[in-house]
């Protein structure tokens, strides 16, 4: 589902990656840890097409994407992947459903993608927040209803970067239940960075970046 081959990464005169190869499979949760600085978000990004690689390729569902020019990039990413970061970006001015539906309105506002997006809603337990406001919402309301936002286009992969950090232990909890729920599911593939030890565990797969390199 996502290959990653000897990616390397340089700012200025700082190795930030330093040859990282990775595979995930589809329907794998796979957590990434290390220290602050080691490069895991760097990494994520370009895995996740929002950052490119000085050398090195990444293949997503079969397709080579360190070649594709921006727009197609562009459609691709929107298309095949989705995101969740610790702070939700949800936009402010819009409800719980327009937030959901948002990615998918770039191939034109419909119907059926407000009924997606409420079927969605509704899996993740906000059935009573689809026309709330982001701040009519608690947090972790908040950050499930940026799960639904990410799901909206049935994404090959979904990236998270640090999804419950800033969420209490509970909402973190449930959070991270969700994920593996839909991975049981859809057989839906997670790439997650993140501190919380609990969720590293009980993922698949626990990828420990240290300096730019991945032990394991
Ligand atoms: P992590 O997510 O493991 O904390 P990052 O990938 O965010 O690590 O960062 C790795 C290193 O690269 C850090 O030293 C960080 O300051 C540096 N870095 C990340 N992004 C940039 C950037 N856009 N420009 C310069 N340095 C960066
Ligand atoms: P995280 O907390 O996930 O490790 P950071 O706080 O390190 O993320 O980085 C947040 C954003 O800032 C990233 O997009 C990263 O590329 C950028 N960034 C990080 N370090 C630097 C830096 N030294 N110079 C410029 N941009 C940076």
């Amino acid at each position: 589902m996502l290959v990653v081959k000897n990616i390397t990464k340089t700012y200025g005169n700082l190795n930030v990656l330093k040859g990282i190869d990775l595979q995930i499979h589809q329907g794998e949760v796979a957590s990434i840890v290390g220290a602050s600085g080691a490069g895991k978000s760097t990494l994520l990004h370009i895995a996740g097409t929002l950052d490119k690689p000085d050398t090195g390729q990444v293949f997503i569902a079969g397709q080579e994407i360190t070649n594709l020019k921006d727009t197609s990039l562009a459609k691709f990413r929107n298309e095949k992947l989705g995101f969740i970061f610790q702070f939700h970006n949800l936009l402010g001015e819009f409800t719980a459903l327009e937030n959901v539906c948002m990615p998918a309105y770039i191939g034109g506002k419909n119907k059926k993608i407000e009924e997606r997006a409420e079927e969605l809603l509704v899996l993740l337990g906000l059935k009573d927040r689809i026309h709330n406001l982001p701040s009519q919402m608690s947090g972790g309301e908040q950050q499930r209803t940026a799960v639904a936002r990410a799901l909206i286009n049935s994404p090959s992969i979904i990236f998270a970067d640090e999804p419950s950090g800033n969420l209490d232990s509970k909402n973190a909890q449930e959070l991270h239940e969700l994920f593996f729920n839909l991975r049981d599911q859809f057989n839906q593939t997670f790439v997650i960075v993140t501190h919380n030890e609990d969720l590293a565990n009980m993922a698949d797969r626990k990828l420990v970046m240290q300096d730019g390199l991945l032990l394991s």
